[in-house]
């Protein structure tokens, strides 16, 4: 067997959820919406269930959702792409991150990382024989340290692999930050995977594409996923956009590993970024009235809240509610004895680099109001 798989554990995710379901407890653990995305956009999938769209889709993708993903690059980014030649549709932003690592990594090319992280990043890159190099972001208030960053790369440097908006931070990297990776990008020749699924959720920080930058559009992978710019994580359907003569090797990762990815839904998603600015600014909008919600509320009821700029997640400090418990306990605890479900946030990093900080919790705010009110309330008459 496999031994990296063999070792590594359950994602934090399943875990808190099914704690969450054991104690009956509101789930800020996890991050998914609990309202249903556009009605119109799964009507247009159903009907094209209905219609014969049933059969394996085109390798790439439909060409109306390319087309659509080109589009929406020019109109938010402002980049030129071909849909025929740099666009990939994926199952997930999950498979696009795997093929995209499988496209760029040999075994024993260093890819830099930057703590706290989403989960899958480490497993992907081990399992693809590529050394892990870590950046930590200070707290608490999310600060790239660049002297670090800059140790980070070397020779060695295949690629980084960078997300924003930042799960789990909710940082949204700055013009200042993306200028720096550019230029140790070109100083060691080195790619860059963006993961930007969280790209239409920020709260006043513009989400700035590292691809969008000078001398960058050659080097980036860029990211997105329908299950975040929609509200529909259940479907499963992301994008890739990437140079020609990169985007044609992942292709044949993708070719490998799943082929092509339903049809019907890859129609819905065409539609779905098509559509007015104004959807992608009122999604926005309503996930900066929550955010503002849930972190109000966490500042009332006593705990210090991290800044947040975008994504569905802000961080907290446990400090003063704990006990002298770590971050997994108390989040165990909270949910036993208050009924809400968080993520600690030491799963978000790895230990190779240095003990985690254990005072952090993670809570997602893609909930209904009255569903954050609760878990505030909750946590008021228990504390
Ligand atoms: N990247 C990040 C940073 C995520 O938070 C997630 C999941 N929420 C993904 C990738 C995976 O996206 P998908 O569900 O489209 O596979
Ligand atoms: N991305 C979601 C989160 O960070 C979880 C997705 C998953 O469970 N794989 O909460």
């Amino acid at each position: 067997l496999n031994r990296l798989l063999e070792a590594q554990p359950t994602t934090i995710f399943t875990v808190m959820s099914a704690l969450a379901r054991q104690h009956d407890a509101v789930n800020l653990g996890q991050g998914f919406p609990d309202t249903e995305g556009p009605h119109d956009m799964v009507r247009v999938a159903a009907d094209a269930l209905l219609d014969g769209q049933n059969q394996y889709a085109p390798l790439t993708g439909l060409p109306e959702l390319r087309q659509a993903v080109a589009d929406s690059n020019a109109r938010f980014q402002g980049l030129t792409i071909n849909p025929d030649s740099e666009v990939i549709v994926t199952s997930g932003a999950t498979e696009a991150l795997a093929i995209s690592l499988m496209a760029l990594i040999e075994p024993g090319d260093e890819v830099v990382l930057i703590e706290p992280l989403y989960d899958t990043y480490l497993p992907m890159v081990r399992q693809l024989g590529g050394v892990p190099k870590l950046v930590r972001l200070e707290h608490p208030d999310w600060t790239l340290p660049l002297d670090a960053l800059a140790n980070a790369f070397s020779t060695r440097t295949k690629a980084i692999l960078l997300n924003t908006p930042m799960n789990p931070t909710g940082k949204v990297f700055t013009q200042e930050e993306l200028t720096v990776i550019a230029g140790l990008l070109k100083q060691y020749d080195a790619y860059a995977v963006c993961d930007e699924v969280y790209e239409h959720l920020t709260f006043g920080a513009p989400h700035i594409s590292l691809m969008a930058l000078p001398d960058m559009r050659e080097r980036c992978i860029r990211i997105g996923s329908a299950g975040k710019s929609f509200s529909l994580t259940g479907w499963k359907v992301g994008y890739v956009t990437a140079p020609a003569p990169l985007a044609a090797v992942i292709a044949k990762a993708h070719q490998n590993l799943v082929f092509a990815t339903a049809p019907n839904l890859q129609r819905a998603v065409a539609y779905g970024l098509n559509k007015d600015t104004h959807y992608f600014q009122g999604l926005a909008a309503d996930l900066a009235h929550k955010r503002t919600i849930l972190s109000d509320g966490l500042r009332s009821v006593g705990l210090e809240v991290l800044p947040c700029h975008g994504s569905y997640f802000v961080m907290a400090d446990i400090s003063p509610l704990a006990q002298g418990e770590d971050d997994m306990a108390f989040a165990q605890r909270l949910t036993r004895e208050a009924g809400v479900t968080t993520i600690p946030a030491s799963a978000f990093y790895d230990a190779s680099n240095g003990a985690p900080p254990i005072h952090l919790l993670r809570f997602a705010f893609c909930k209904q109001e009255a569903v954050l009110q609760e878990a505030i309330g909750r946590i008021r008459a228990w504390r």
